[in-house]
């Protein structure tokens, strides 16, 4: 019998929550302790159902639906019209978008799995969620997902909220420096976005 440790290897580590649970590790318990269907991760798609299928020991009949073949997605924030409200940092499970507290956001695109699920906590409905393009840079591997997320529930854990100040105190100094030029572009773009604005009025 597999352990959900060796289900949750499986998983995507997106934590996007599609399949009905809070994480993927709840997923994998699901399967062991309410025999949760094999079909639920649209993320991992039917190579993973198949995956799952062999690790639990289970036949999957000839006539299955099969799932569709997983897109890669990220998300992406319109800066010019973000109001810095960092309702958006505490939804993602592997802190990929950094910002201050009334200042713009933007999001670290090695770092985002496409989960969805700061799309919908922003007020003003300034982040999109695209489909990668096969010369998009290549994603996350879930392994590297799964850490990020779980040092974001350790963080959470110690009860410190998940602001940027945060996150950022526990980069090293080459990370700090890579985070101070992508914040310092993301400015640059909103500024250079509001003076064409500007122009345009005047
Ligand atoms: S990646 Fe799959 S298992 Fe993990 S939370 Fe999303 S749907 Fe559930
Ligand atoms: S930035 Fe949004 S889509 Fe990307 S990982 Fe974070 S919450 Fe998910
Ligand atoms: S939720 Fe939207 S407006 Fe608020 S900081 Fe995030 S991107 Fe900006």
């Amino acid at each position: 019998m597999a352990s959900s440790e060796e289900i949750n290897e499986l998983l995507p580590q997106t934590q996007c929550k599609l399949c009905g649970y809070q994480n993927c590790m709840s997923y994998a318990q699901g399967i062991i302790d309410d025999d949760a269907p094999l079909d639920l991760c649209p993320p991992g798609g039917e190579s993973t159902r198949i995956r799952l299928a062999a690790i639990m020991g289970t036949a999957l009949c000839s006539d299955r639906v099969l799932l569709p073949e997983p897109k890669s997605f990220f998300a992406l924030i319109e800066e010019s019209d973000c109001i810095g409200c960092a309702k958006c940092l505490a939804e993602c499970p592997t802190d990929a978008i950094i910002g201050a507290k009334s200042r713009v956001h933007t999001i670290v695109e090695k770092w985002c799995t496409g989960c969805g699920l700061c799309a919908p906590v922003c007020p003003v409905d300034c982040i999109e969620i695209k489909v990668k393009s096969a010369t998009s840079s290549s994603s996350l591997s879930s392994r590297a997902a799964r850490q990020r997320y779980e040092r974001h529930l350790q963080r959470l854990e110690k009860k410190h909220e998940s602001t940027y100040e945060q996150t950022y105190a526990t980069f090293d100094k080459s990370s700090k420096e890579e985070m101070r030029t992508i914040i310092k572009a993301a400015i640059a773009r909103k500024t250079a976005k509001e003076d064409s604005a500007c122009k345009a009025v005047t």
